[in-house]
């Protein structure tokens, strides 16, 4: 049960809580009291005495409120009397809190200064945007590699001024590891990397990136492989014919047979890379597929399972068309994916096995898959394999006629197509190449669901 303490303990207990200054402050006031009270005994008059004593003390008290009232508001503390006691602690309390706040708004301002500094001497672009894509605040860079202007272009939605529909992609997508590359305003033949970080609680961060060395030497390095194709083909054209006349000349003395026909061989070799070369430089070269016509993919797939059957001694390719969809982009590139993939798991799949070639569309896109029971691939080889020229076994790539750049041509299809390759395998089980294509490059009537 609860016991209410004494009233002297609370009393001693208040007076022990209280300052040496606060306690002066009572004791003056009481003294001033019993002054007042004596005074008017000696008159006779207590009570008179006590209540001039109590007046005063009120009064000088009120005119001391009053005085520092005033300090505060004019921040003038020159006129006022500090006097002793409560008030001059109270001041002295005032006057330290008031430097502390002052000393501390310094050190705010300068640290604001050294942050706006060092985001000023950022060689990268640094765009503070709200969740309505508006620009809060952008840094020097920004203004070099982009034209944005700090207080001018402040509220404004960024892709109004940057006009590129892969920035308004970025800005769509949720992915901090995404990016875009896109040609800067400023500055004829500048290209921006950019990308979107999270940044405090509801902003987020547009970093933009000077790319302009590094696609001009990609583009450089293009030109160069386009151009040395293009120069190396007249040549081997006629190199050919020599070699084509030759092996039709019946006047070749014997032994000659043998290494025409292996220089006939190479110069196809030859002949067929430079113009994979070609067509990987005329990819790359190219953004997205313009050629937005529906292409009928169960008939490209059909075809091209009908033309390897007429070839003998390979695994048996199986066809499931699980849907009947279009796909928005240009046939013959489709064709071209459908024709590498299957020409692989043919070669890499013995004659026992089996291909499976699969369409299939759903709520999130369209899949062409192309399976097969061959010999797997190794996974530390899996990231590699788009790689220009990458083949697992190169001398025997060679011999089946392989030339290493059959998976980069397919990777340079599917994304002109907004398209990915996903590479599965289990070594000695089979592969599986899924081209994942998404929804709005797909025309389904009807929709078909995904298995
Ligand atoms: P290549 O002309 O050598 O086939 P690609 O770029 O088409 O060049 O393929 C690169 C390499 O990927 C091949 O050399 C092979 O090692 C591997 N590969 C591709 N498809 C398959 C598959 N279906 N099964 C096993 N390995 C494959």
């Amino acid at each position: 049960m609860l016991t209410s303490r004494p009233f002297a303990a609370r009393v001693t207990g208040f007076l022990h809580a209280m300052s040496d200054a606060a306690k002066k402050f009572l004791t003056g006031i009481v003294l001033a009291l019993l002054v007042g009270a004596g005074i008017g005994w000696l008159y006779g008059r207590p009570e008179i005495g006590l209540l001039i004593a109590a007046l005063l003390t009120l009064l000088w008290q009120v005119r001391q409120l009053l005085s520092f009232d005033r300090a505060l508001r004019t921040d003038n503390f020159d006129d006022f009397r500090i006097g002793e006691g409560i008030w001059e602690q109270m001041f002295s309390r005032f006057r330290f809190e008031r430097d502390r706040a002052a000393q501390r708004k310094l050190s705010y301002r300068q640290l604001l200064k050294e942050i706006r500094k060092s985001t000023n001497a950022m060689p990268d672009g640094a765009v503070i945007l709200n969740q309505e894509n508006e620009i809060v605040n952008c840094n020097r860079a920004a203004k070099a590699l982009a034209g944005l202007k700090r207080k001018k272009d402040r509220g404004q939605r960024v892709d109004n001024i940057l006009r590129d529909p892969e920035l308004t992609k970025l800005l769509q997508a949720d992915d901090k590891s995404y990016t875009v590359e896109i040609a800067s305003p400023v500055g004829e033949g500048n290209w921006l990397n950019c990308r979107v970080v999270p940044y405090g609680a509801d902003q987020k961060l547009l970093l933009l990136r000077d790319v302009t060395e590094r696609i001009r030497l990609s583009k450089m390095r293009r030109d160069f492989v386009a151009n040395a194709s293009h120069e190396l083909r007249s040549p081997l054209t006629v190199i050919s014919g020599y070699l084509d006349s030759l092996a039709d000349d019946e006047s070749m003395p014997s032994g000659w047979e043998k290494p025409i026909e292996q220089m006939q061989g190479q110069a196809k070799r030859m002949r067929q890379i430079l113009g994979e070369l070609l067509e990987l430089s005329r990819l790359e070269g190219s953004g997205a597929v313009k050629d937005q016509e529906p292409v009928e993919v169960v008939d490209l797939c059909e075809s091209a399972r009908l033309a390897f059957e007429g070839h003998s001694n390979i695994a048996g390719i199986e066809f499931n068309a699980e849907s009947k969809a279009q796909l928005r982009g240009s046939a013959a590139e489709i064709e071209t994916v459908i024709v590498n993939l299957l020409s692989n798991a043919v070669r890499f799949t013995p004659t026992d096995g089996r291909i499976t070639l699969t369409w299939r569309s759903g709520q999130d896109g369209a899949e062409l898959v192309v399976a097969d029971t061959g010999e797997g691939i190794d996974p530390e080889f899996i990231p590699r394999l788009t790689e220009r020229f990458f083949r697992v076994d190169k001398g025997r790539s060679r011999e089946d006629g392989g030339t290493g750049l059959g998976l980069a041509i397919v990777k340079h299809v599917l994304a002109r197509h907004d398209a990915e390759l996903i590479i599965t395998s289990e070594p000695g089980e089979g592969s599986e190449f899924c081209c994942r294509f998404p929804v709005d490059r797909v025309v389904v009537s009807p929709p078909v669901a995904l298995s």
